[in-house]
Order: C-alpha cells, then sequence, then structure tokens
C-alpha cells in the first residue's frame, strides 16, 4: 500500500492535530476493596455494559474515580475499550472543545466502526466533533451543514433563544491554524455551534426562515455579508451527495468558512477484521492532476475517471480524487482504473517526495 497511496499534510493538518492523549484512559485507582458500585452491582455485566455504553466518556471516567468495581467495569467495555485503543487522539479533541459529554461511548463506537462519510456515503477519514459522525474532506469543504459558527451568529442567524441554546452542543474552540475550504489562524477560544444541529432545531420548532431573512436586511438588521452568510446556512442540502454532482450554485459559493477545520479531527476506521484503517490517498490521481494542469493528457485520458452525468469542471473533479480518501480495500479496486496508479510499481523513486507528506 506505500507504494500506492499518500497522505497530504495539508489535508491532515488543515484541522485538529492534538497530540495530547485522552486523559480518561489514566484514572487513578482507588484502594478501598469496599468500594461498588451501590444498587447497580446486583446487575449482570451484559446489563451494566448496556448502560454504561449509553453514557459518555466524562461520566465514564467519573464513574472509574468512585470504585474499584466501577474502574473493572468501564474497562472491560468494549466500546470505551476500543476508543482509548485506536482514538485517543480524538478523544482528547473532544475533551479540549468540551464536546466529551455530549456523545455518548456507543455513539463514537459506531462512528469507529463505519467507514463511511454520514453525508456522501464515501469513505470519511475525519470525526465530525459536534455531531460525532463521521465525514469525507468534501463535505467538509461544502457542506455547510458541518461548519461551525460563532455561537453570536448562530443566534443571529436561527434566531435561537438562549433556553433554545441549552439543547445544543456548543463546542471551544482549539488556538491554531486551520485549512480546509480556506485557511484560517485564530489565537483566541471561541465558542462554536454546528450549523446544522442549529438549523434542525430552528427547523423542526419555527418552519422556514428564508422571508423573515429577507426583512431583516431590508430593515437594515444584518449586513449583506451576513446576509448571504445566513441564506446559504439556511438553504443548504442536509446531503451532500447531491453537491458532488453538480456545481456549487452562487448561494452555495457565496459562504465564507470562517472557522474551517476547528470542528474535525483524523479519525481511524477499525474494520471487520479489526484492522485499524486510517485512509489512504492515491498517489496516482495526485500525478495524473499534475500531468492535467500540465496539459499532457487528453478530454479522453480522463473521461473515465469523471461521473456522469456531471456538469463539474474537470479540473474540479480531478481535484476531487486527489482530496478522496479511500479504505485499503477500495484504493486496490481503484488503482487498475487511475491512469498513474497502474504505472506507480515503476515510477518508485521518484516519488519519496510525496510519500514523505
Ligand atoms: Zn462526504
Ligand atoms: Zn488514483
Amino acid at each position: 500500500m506505500r507504494l500506492f497511496a499518500f497522505r497530504p499534510r495539508y489535508i491532515i493538518n488543515g484541522q485538529i492535530t492534538t497530540t495530547k492523549v485522552a486523559a480518561v484512559a489514566n484514572v487513578k485507582r482507588k484502594n478501598s476493596p469496599a468500594s461498588n458500585l451501590g444498587d447497580l452491582d446486583a446487575l449482570p455485566l451484559e446489563l451494566l455494559h448496556a448502560i454504561f455504553a449509553m453514557l459518555d466518556f466524562k461520566t465514564l471516567s467519573h464513574i472509574q474515580r468512585t470504585c474499584l468495581r466501577g474502574i473493572a467495569v468501564v474497562e472491560s467495555l468494549p466500546q470505551y475499550r476500543d476508543m482509548i485503543e485506536h482514538a485517543p487522539k480524538a478523544l482528547a479533541a473532544l475533551g479540549q472543545t468540551q464536546l466529551l459529554r455530549h456523545h455518548s461511548a456507543a455513539a463514537l463506537h459506531a462512528a469507529l466502526l463505519t467507514s463511511e462519510c454520514q453525508c456522501c456515503g464515501d469513505y470519511g477519514p475525519f470525526l465530525h466533533l459536534p455531531t460525532a459522525r463521521r465525514c469525507c474532506f468534501f463535505c467538509l469543504e461544502n457542506s455547510t451543514q458541518l461548519w461551525v459558527i460563532p455561537v453570536s451568529q448562530a443566534k443571529s442567524c436561527f434566531n435561537i433563544t438562549n433556553s433554545q441554546l441549552k439543547h445544543l452542543p456548543v463546542m471551544l474552540s482549539i488556538p491554531g491554524a486551520y485549512q480546509v475550504r480556506g485557511s484560517v489562524s485564530r489565537n483566541r477560544k471561541l465558542r462554536l455551534i454546528c450549523v446544522g444541529t442549529a438549523r434542525e432545531l430552528v427547523t423542526q420548532e419555527h418552519g422556514d426562515f428564508m422571508s423573515e431573512l429577507r426583512a431583516k436586511r431590508t430593515d437594515g438588521r444584518i449586513s449583506v455579508k451576513d446576509f448571504y452568510q445566513y441564506r446559504a446556512f439556511r438553504s443548504s442540502p442536509l446531503s451532500s451527495s447531491e453537491l458532488k454532482l453538480r456545481p456549487l450554485s452562487s448561494r452555495e459559493n457565496s459562504a465564507i468558512d470562517e472557522y474551517c477545520g476547528m470542528a474535525s479531527v483524523p479519525f481511524p476506521h477499525v474494520t471487520a477484521s479489526l484492522a485499524v484503517d486510517q485512509g489512504y490517498w492515491c498517489l496516482g490521481c495526485q500525478l495524473t492532476l499534475q500531468e492535467w494542469y500540465r496539459r499532457t493528457l487528453s478530454h479522453e485520458d480522463v473521461s473515465h475517471l469523471i461521473p456522469s452525468p456531471c456538469t463539474r469542471r474537470v479540473d474540479d473533479q480531478l481535484r476531487d480524487l486527489t482530496r478522496r480518501a479511500r479504505s485499503s480495500a477500495e484504493l486496490l479496486e481503484h488503482l487498475p482504473q487511475c491512469i498513474r496508479g497502474r504505472s506507480l510499481e515503476t515510477m518508485e523513486p521518484s516519488l519519496s517526495c510525496w510519500r514523505k507528506m
């Protein structure tokens, strides 16, 4: 696989790259042999596991601090064990962003065991922290439903009240440099909300807001920039599959992601055979794009790589291929169709610069 794949630094490092391991794994053991779980001790281990799986990691770590029996039950919980073993950095990121208490161990574990982006169905090498959903780079870049915005902006855009705000996961950003749809650098910690989660809440409670948005602009209560941002946030499709088959509309394109990469983290996938897949980016597709830009490939050469019907520009389609992660099995299936993927073995010495990425 090393011959055919690389991990693009601009994609991986453009998101949360915390190196701190999850503090929840380092629990001091209580010495009292009499410590127990009280009434819960009467329950069989299977039932305790079913109950504990519905708890979040913060609560589980509190239970571990109460008694020896708590430590034993939590540490034997498959959802806990797998997340600590395979995704400690994702847990650390959830802790640092104060989102840990919003997701059950079962929800995070379900994301660990699935490989598909929950927006479009392609391989998803990232975890979207506010929703605990697996996602891909394309959707992080183009689906405003995965974007995050400051609490004040969310309140203005979706008319969220303070009591509604209590039901939404509010994350605390980690200062640093990020890059997905654009590049941003933030030194301050910000309170951010997921656009899709906010939209779902208000759509359920109040219906369509578009006419009200127009009125706000007419009255001068919001700026022109905010009008276009809010319009994109309120009207973007909840699924990204549709976005992949057409050019972005001016409405979608007008939105600017000022907090890109701040709510996602690389996330491994644990396969049915318990192998750990981090996602592979095809080196052949990268070389194909370079040759396309150098005009050494024709439309005919690349036509089989472009989905049909498709109205997106060839440049965009080929660029999307370089950004698309695949499982090891998907990459092996893709290589025979990949123009430069087929010849990677014979080109190996000249590719070392890419493999260092
Ligand atoms: Zn996707
Ligand atoms: Zn390829």
